[in-house]
């Protein structure tokens, strides 16, 4: 399988928000110009010979560097990361970090798509989940995008965060319909261990969301975008027609990418890694002319063909057929005959003959039916 993808990672920030699990440090007196150097190592390290089809540098905030260090990393890709005719080059930008000269030298660089972290467009949500930002840099970020030219960008909306309302979330969607947004990336709140939330979780000064509320969220989500040109191709993505994320596609074909960056997921020559996380060592490897250190995770055939289902059925186009076979050499109803039968009766996949999907219920209770298309250990030979 070629690789057709790549993933930057800065882990860089200006604050750490209340419920981040990402690999990220406060940028005040961090190393970042080191960094950047280490990851340029690393990169030219890859030898990266065939031009890619898309690229996403997130983070962390890459925004959260400074207009020179921003110019510095477009740089690096520029020089070391040749990129195919039409490809999908993403940065993630960060309302209050991003200016006209950052955004400037991305359009320079052939940045083409942007995703902003909106999360809310309530100033009140947003300090009580610790973002740096209030509504109103979040509505001048995206006006500042489009008028650095950036037409394709998506913005990130969160919601079943503590004191949401349903009125707080449909108050974000609409803001978000009336700035004409062609792409939304919409994610529940989820209490992740060694964040902020989850020591207030432990303390008991922070409930977990209703489910039946966080449920009638996504369907408003859903309901919004029908009405509004907006498709969700995947169960939390939504994009008018030709905004769609080629990247993120990548993911969920279960295709190779290279990750790049202390503590950054790639997939390569059939083999999951996972860079070092810690800055200092991930620098001082590079540094001292080593290949960085990675975890890395042989993915035998059985696991390929459970992430090929349960990444592919997040998608509304559903897993293909004939391509499984293709890839595998068996039918996926075979792989999973004892777990197919029970859904498909129950209404919670669907098979067109070409395409394996979700149905609509099957998409509210996702993780359970992708639990279904776990291998017994015995079957993972
Ligand atoms: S959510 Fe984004 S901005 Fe907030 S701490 Fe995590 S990586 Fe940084």
């Amino acid at each position: 399988m070629a690789v057709t993808s790549a993933y930057i990672h800065i882990p860089f920030c200006r604050q750490i928000c209340f419920y981040c699990d990402f690999n990220k440090f406060l940028i005040d007196r961090q190393p970042v110009d080191q960094y950047l150097d280490a990851l340029e190592q690393e990169i030219r390290q890859a030898n990266i010979s065939e031009p890619l089809d898309s690229i996403y540098i997130g983070g962390g905030t890459p925004t959260a560097l400074n207009e020179a260090q921003v110019k510095k990393m477009l740089d690096i890709v520029d020089r070391l990361v040749p990129l195919a005719e039409g490809a999908e080059y993403t940065v993630e930008v960060n309302p209050g970090e991003i200016t006209m000269e950052k955004l400037a030298a991305m359009k320079n660089s052939g940045v083409n798509r942007l995703s902003i972290g909106v999360q809310s467009f309530e100033t009140r949500l947003l300090e009580v989940i610790g973002r740096g930002h209030g509504r109103d840099d979040a509505v001048e970020a995206v006006k500042l995008a489009e008028r650095a030219g950036f037409d394709n960008y998506s913005i990130d909306l969160m919601f079943g965060l503590p004191g949401q309302t349903m009125a707080d979330f449909q108050a974000s969607l609409d803001m978000a319909v009336s700035l004409n947004v062609p792409h939304i990336s919409a994610y529940s709140l989820k209490i992740e261990e060694k964040t902020m939330f989850h020591n207030w979780y432990k303390q008991g000064r922070l409930t977990p969301f209703p489910e039946d509320t966080e449920a009638d969220m996504y369907e408003l989500l859903l309901d919004y975008g029908s009405r509004n040109g907006l498709y969700p191709y995947e169960i939390s993505n939504l994009a008018a027609a030709g905004y769609e994320s080629f990247h993120n596609c990548v993911y969920w074909k279960n295709e190779e990418y290279y990750g790049f960056g202390a503590g950054a997921h790639g997939y390569v020559d059939g083999m999951r890694y996972a860079n070092i996380a810690p800055l200092t060592h991930y620098i001082k490897a590079l540094e001292q002319g080593n290949t960085v250190v990675k975890e890395e995770m042989n993915v035998s055939s059985a696991e390929k063909m459970e992430e090929e289902m349960f990444l592919g059925l997040r998608m509304y186009a559903g897993v293909d057929k004939s391509r499984f076979k293709e890839r595998y050499g068996m039918e996926y109803k075979e792989v999973f005959a004892s777990t197919v039968p029970d859904l498909l009766e129950n209404g919670l996949i669907e098979d067109d003959g070409e395409k394996v999907k979700l149905t609509p219920r099957g998409r509210l209770l996702g993780n359970e039916v992708f639990e279904k298309f776990l291998l017994e250990k015995d079957d993972a030979s």
